[in-house]
């Protein structure tokens, strides 16, 4: 056993580690040992499929202090007239030389790759098995309770007969020019993913067959675009979910509100959505998708055989021979998970505080740790948000976003520290500015006085069991 020591002991090099220790990086003098199980930084993305973007703009993905991506907007493909989706790839490179390049060099960042944390300070080669004690200055973070699964690491929970082929997304690409069908099994958005990939590459939409457990309301991804251009886009959007949270008597009339506003799509417009999990998409994409007509609804599946494909609700559905089923199973970030108090004497527990912008919240976690100094200001400050599972709960994380919304602006300090920080989507000076001329002096009223009444709403909304 070897003995370290640093100030703060960081479990995970994933994104929300790695913003949490950007934040505070530049608001302390403070020295970090990140101990991580992956071989380079950014966690999950290590394992991504090749095709794999991000859901959001690059612009505001990331950790503080550094870009991703170059603010472009791109001129083709489904994804035409939006700011870039880092890849996976890119994602990684842009962790792995945030490492290289300023956390290393600065001699104030220990990390350790292809290590287990093991508790009590202690961590433990995955190659070596040498174990390592940290004495530990001020805290340990935990940044892997969002605890994610992607399909190339996860479990599947249903079997499938030795003769049939069941993919992961990683595998596609080189496995998919065998086959002329296809089953995607899911309906989050690494299953939308696939659909985009085998239609975009040239799968006839009659060879593919969808298992649909649960349908899922979609976030428009033209409302979370964050240049000028945008603006009129980012008002109207912001206004509509204030009147539609405002003025609706249950989930399911508040998003038939936010669908005829464009804030939200679906891929099926005679299938009410049982799910919500803020997946980002384009119009565009969505029509791809309805060229899918085979949809299976019947649950999730227990059993794929040769000739049949078992429900877990003893359903059956007959399945085509030679077909190649893709596991998009996988659940992607704990949705619906138990909070916990973020700040807790010796440990921070980096949660989702404004949903679902995790870099952002655990930026703001670094920031608030570095800047106040008792755990009540800071629990205050960084109460968890729920990551919403149902449109109900998207109520809840709605309201939740407003009251830290309104909560850190009216913090004079943290605010300043905001309205530059590349990852926050509110507050922007520039924004302020437009939203100050003398034309916008209407949509401003609305949106002060909207605000409170859709606060209410939906506090009553929840309190009566309609975010349940
Ligand atoms: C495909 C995909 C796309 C996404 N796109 C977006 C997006 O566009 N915008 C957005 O805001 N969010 C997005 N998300 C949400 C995503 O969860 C976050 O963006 C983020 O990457 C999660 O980072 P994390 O650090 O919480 O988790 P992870 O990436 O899982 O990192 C946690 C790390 O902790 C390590 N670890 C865990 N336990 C131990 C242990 N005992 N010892 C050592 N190491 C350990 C793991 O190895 C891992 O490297 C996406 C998620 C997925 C799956």
């Amino acid at each position: 056993m070897t003995a370290l020591k640093a100030d703060y002991l960081i479990i995970g090099a994933g994104a929300v580690s790695l913003a949490f220790v950007d934040a505070m990086f530049s608001e302390s003098d403070a020295t970090f040992l990140i101990v991580d199980r992956h071989h380079l930084p950014g966690g999950h993305w290590n394992d991504a499929y090749p095709f794999v973007r991000l859901h959001q703009p690059s612009t505001s993905y990331g950790v503080a202090s550094r870009p991703l991506g170059a603010d472009r907007i791109d001129t083709a493909g489904s994804n035409k007239g939006f700011y870039e989706l880092a890849s996976g790839a890119e994602v990684l490179a842009y962790f792995e030389q945030l490492m290289r390049e300023q956390f290393l060099p600065s001699g104030r960042v220990q990390y350790f790759p292809m290590c287990d944390y093991l508790g009590n300070g202690c961590f433990r080669s995955l190659l070596s098995d040498q174990t390592h004690e940290v004495e530990v200055g001020r805290k340990t973070v935990d940044g892997t309770l969002f605890n994610t699964s992607v399909p190339a690491t996860h479990t599947r929970k249903y079997s499938v007969d030795d003769s049939i082929t069941c993919l992961t997304p990683n595998e596609l690409p080189r496995a998919a020019a065998g086959f002329r069908s296809f089953t995607i099994v899911g309906a989050g958005k690494t299953a939308m993913d696939v659909g985009v990939w085998l239609l975009d590459n040239g799968a006839d939409p009659d060879s593919i067959s969808w298992i649909v457990p649960r349908d899922s309301w979609l976030i428009n991804r033209a409302t979370t675009q964050s240049g000028p251009e945008f603006f009129n886009w980012r008002v109207k959007s912001f206004l509509a979910q204030l009147d539609a949270s405002a003025s609706s008597n249950s989930a399911d009339e508040l998003f038939e509100k936010l669908e005829a506003a464009k804030v939200m799509l679906r891929i099926d417009p005679n299938v009410a959505p049982a799910m919500f999990h803020y997946a980002t998409i384009s119009e565009g994409e969505v029509r791809q998708l309805q060229k899918i007509r085979s949809v299976l609804r019947n649950g999730r599946i227990q059993r794929v055989d040769p000739d049949c494909v078992t429900f877990a609700n003893g359903d059956t559905a007959p399945a085509k021979p030679g077909t190649a089923y893709v596991d998009c199973t996988a659940r992607a970030v704990e949705f619906g998970a138990d909070p916990r108090p973020v700040f807790d004497r010796n440990r921070i527990s980096i949660q989702s505080l404004y949903s679902p912008l995790v870099t952002l919240s655990a930026s703001v976690t670094g920031y608030v740790e570095a800047r106040y100094t008792d755990d009540e200001t800071r629990n205050r400050l960084c109460a968890p948000n729920v990551l919403a599972d149902t449109p109900a709960e998207w109520m809840r994380s709605f309201l939740g976003n407003l009251m830290r919304q309104k909560m850190w602006m009216d913090e004079p300090v943290l605010n300043d520290w905001l309205s530059a920080n590349r990852l926050c989507p509110f507050g922007k000076k520039a924004d302020r500015a437009a939203l100050g001329a003398p034309s916008m002096k209407p949509v401003a009223r609305r949106i002060a006085e909207t605000a409170p009444a859709a606060a209410m709403n939906l506090q009553k909304l929840i309190m009566s069991g309609g975010a349940v």
